[in-house]
């Protein structure tokens, strides 16, 4: 399937989006796919790509020009997340975590001191960040939060605990949400900047997962954490608005990280159905099997033109803009779980061995449906919308 050379309508990238798609593919092609192996084994994302990906442009999409930020909007961002997603689950996620879903908060909310102190560096690949909500007893609820934040003098007392907290071992700096005022239900919560190292943090060892193996994903302890005046982010009590509305770019990015999963996936579907013989012929001579990857295909288009729909819709402030997110990111990481588990299929027996990729796509699929906002919550948000 090809449409070069067409110049007609169509809902396909522009060439500013395409060029910067070539730019983030390249970039995944050389720095990121050759370090999977290790940094999934390891548990751990190389260092060395901050810089690099400072350097190509990749940390700053959508960011403020002065603090490093490199252009681009929502749709930009989702393009990266989605070629990010060619890699691995858990190489994707780190720096999606650290410029898009913690980044955006110190963007938005952060005074000119805090965005010079930390998104400038966090833009350059000097600095590390993460955004600490969800709570053992508290996740899709993020109102029914524990955590505190007495006031002491000259600052705040932190405390609870802090459950599922992405790059929370490699954060120099992490967004904890804390309840200012507990009687004030979500209108009681704040958001805080509390450093690497401060005292009264600590950090479970990294939590062992499913998939994202190249992630860290910690606990994070409070226990009489102070912090001044200064570490609020944003306003007092306003920080369940404050996340909810930083939540529509990483839903974005979620299903963007889903397109994309699904994508290579695919693609080595196809390749393999293609080079593997059974009862004399190749696997995609057997009609059951090309129509698998032909609804494959057609379902993984449907889930990218409408996470882009979603993303352009942002760029343009379209009034629908929320409602297509929530969809999107119900939508593509569903695709990309039904994609990735017929592409394992596809692969027989070599799909269940680790050094087939499609077995850690297939792991690293299935948080999408979690993360970010679960199914059933963005099931809620459109039942809202409809009315319900
Ligand atoms: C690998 C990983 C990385 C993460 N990274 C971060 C991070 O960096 N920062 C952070 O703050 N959080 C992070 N999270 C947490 C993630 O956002 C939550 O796991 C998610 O929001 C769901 O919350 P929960 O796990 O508490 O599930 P729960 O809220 O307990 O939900 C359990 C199930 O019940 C369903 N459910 C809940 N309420 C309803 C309802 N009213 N109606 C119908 N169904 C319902 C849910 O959809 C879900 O299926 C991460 C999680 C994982 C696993």
């Amino acid at each position: 399937m090809s449409a070069e050379g067409w110049e007609g309508p169509s809902f396909d990238l522009d060439d500013d989006h395409r060029s910067f798609q070539e730019v983030c593919r390249t970039f995944v092609a050389r720095e990121m796919i050759p370090r999977v192996r290790e940094a999934e084994a390891a548990g751990t994302f190389p260092a060395e790509l901050w810089p690099a990906m400072a350097k190509a442009g990749l940390l700053g999409v959508g960011h403020p020009e002065e603090y490093g930020g490199t252009g681009g909007g929502v749709l930009a961002l989702t393009i990266l997340s989605e070629e990010l997603a060619h890699s691995s689950g858990g190489l994707a996620i780190t720096p999606l975590v650290s410029s898009y879903m913690a980044g955006p908060h110190l963007a938005r909310f952060g005074n000119a001191e805090q965005k010079q102190r930390w998104l400038a560096p966090l833009l350059a690949g000097d600095v590390v960040a993460a955004i600490a909500v969800t709570e053992p007893g508290a996740g899709s609820d993020v109102a029914a939060m524990g955590a505190s934040a007495k006031a002491v003098d000259g600052g705040y007392a932190l405390r609870g605990t802090k459950m599922f907290i992405t790059n929370a071992g490699l954060a120099d700096v992490t967004i904890v949400a804390a309840k200012t005022d507990p009687d004030a239900g979500h209108g009681g919560i704040t958001t805080f900047l509390v450093e690497r190292g401060a005292d009264g943090v600590t950090l479970s060892p990294p939590l062992e997962k499913l998939g994202w193996h190249a992630s860290d994903t910690r606990e994070v302890f409070l226990d009489d954490c102070f912090v001044a005046e200064e570490a609020i982010l944003g306003t007092a009590g306003r920080g369940f608005h404050q996340i909810m509305e930083a939540f529509q770019v990483e839903r974005l990015a979620l299903a963007g990280m889903a397109v994309g999963l699904a994508q290579v996936a695919l693609d080595d579907a196809i390749a393999h159905a293609r080079e593997r013989r059974t009862f004399g012929s190749p696997l995609s001579g057997h009609q059951t099997i090309r129509h698998r990857l032909a609804t494959a295909a057609a379902e993984l288009e449907s889930a990218r033109t409408l996470t882009y729909q979603a993303a352009a819709r942002w760029d343009a402030g379209h009034p629908e803009a929320a409602t297509t997110t929530a969809m999107a990111k119900l939508l593509a990481p569903r695709v990309a779980s039904r994609v990735v588990d017929e592409a394992l299929q596809i692969f027989g027996g070599y799909g269940f061995i680790e050094e087939t990729p499609v077995a850690m796509h297939f792991r690293d699929a299935r948080i999408l449906r979690i993360g970010g906002g679960t199914d059933e919550v963005q099931l809620e948000i459109l039942a809202k919308r409809m009315g319900f």
